[in-house]
């Protein structure tokens, strides 16, 4: 059976002042039925409050206006919440409680001690457990709020990520990172020439301390490294990355499943950019702002962006000069961008039983 979601599309009818996105938003949350979810509850905002010069986060009037329609329903209290890191900088995005109407706390703590481990039995690969924010393990409502972008890593980023590399510790976003090696460098045959280095594209290698390092954040898989090195000292296996997006979406189904039917989404599809949040840096949008979508099922509303996005008119002045992108319009937009397909870690969450690909829009207009 199709999930039903909620859709505001950002583009107006008219030029009525309840056309605009704000007023749309409004009604967006009514059609929620927050009260039904949230009332006498405890609930957790996590979202993505961004870093350095990055400014295209979800924008505090949006998050004000949230806070606002869940007390409204009646919840019994609300935080936000997101990395230390994050939490430490977020007034330089507006972010304060005052403002959003809430507290805003480090995901795991101030010193990074409240969290709860849960072994990985098999491990996958060197994943041999998952460890979770307690803060947001000891709330009744997960509401996932979540800015839809593309990345480096994983092609892109929504309700999925922000779960997977923002509701753990720092210690398990490093051991997610540790699945994304594709490359492999052989010592023995290198000659150091550093012709791999200068000819990456993605200035994704480096040399330090005489050993090859590559930042897989970056790395697009492109195989040139590969075919300019004259000692055939690298290997490529593209595959790879689907191993961080398995070990994301086990991260996931691991919160979900202690949520089990209390979480709910919102995904904003403005701003759309190349590369995450994380990034501490803010480019132009991709395509035109699409809208906010809402739903009960984080498969559902991964699988609408996304379609929603490769729908979208692709303005290509957004990209850095040199960017290389894959000039096939069948694949998906980040797919083309960023070489690694976006439905992925969709695929693997519907797989493990997180809710289904098929959906339903319900127009907010
Ligand atoms: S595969 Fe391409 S992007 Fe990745 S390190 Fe090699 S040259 Fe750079
Ligand atoms: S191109 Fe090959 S031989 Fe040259 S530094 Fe890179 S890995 Fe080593």
């Amino acid at each position: 059976m199709a999930s039903e979601l909620l859709f505001a599309p950002y583009a107006p009818k008219s030029m009525a002042p309840d056309q605009c996105i704000g007023a749309k938003f409004d009604r967006l949350l009514e059609a929620f039925e927050l009260k039904k979810s949230v009332e006498n509850r405890r609930v957790v905002i996590k979202m993505h409050l961004g870093g350095g010069n990055g400014f295209s986060t979800i924008h505090p009037f949006f998050v004000r206006k949230l806070v606002k329609a869940l007390k409204a329903a009646g919840a019994e209290s609300i935080f936000i919440t997101d990395l230390k890191r994050d939490v430490a900088t977020a007034i330089d995005r507006g972010y304060t409680e005052e403002v959003c109407g809430c507290p805003i706390l480090p995901v795991c703590g101030a010193d990074e001690s409240e969290f709860v481990s849960f072994p990985v039995e098999p491990p996958f690969k060197t994943m041999d457990k998952i460890e979770l924010s307690k803060p947001i393990l000891d709330s009744d409502v997960l509401l996932d709020f979540s800015h839809v972008k593309g990345h480096g890593v994983c092609g892109f980023g929504g309700a999925s990520k922000n779960l997977s590399m923002g509701a753990v510790t720092n210690a398990m976003r490093q051991l997610l990172h540790a699945q994304e090696g594709g490359l492999e460098w052989d010592d023995a045959k290198c000659s150091r020439c550093n012709k791999c280095v200068n000819n990456c594209p993605d200035k994704a290698m480096t040399f330090k301390d005489g050993k090859l390092k590559i930042f897989f954040h970056n790395c697009k898989y492109c195989r040139h490294c590969m075919l300019i090195c004259p000692q055939q000292a690298i290997r490529i296996d593209r595959g790879h990355y689907v191993d961080f997006q398995q070990a994301m979406a086990m991260t996931t189904a691991k919160l979900l499943t202690h949520f089990s039917g209390r979480q709910l989404y919102i995904n904003m599809l403005m701003d759309i950019t190349l590369f995450c949040d994380c990034w501490g840096m803010t480019t132009p949008a991709l395509v035109p702002d699409i809208g906010i979508l809402a739903g009960w099922d984080i498969v559902a509303i991964e699988q609408a962006s996304l379609d929603l996005i490769g729908k979208a008119p692709f303005m290509k002045e957004a990209l850095p000069p040199g960017w290389k992108y894959d000039d096939d319009d069948s694949k998906h937009l980040f797919e083309r961008l960023h070489g690694k397909n976006p439905y992925a870690v969709v695929r693997l969450l519907e797989e493990m039983g997180m809710g289904t690909s098929s959906y339903s829009l319900r127009e907010i207009n």
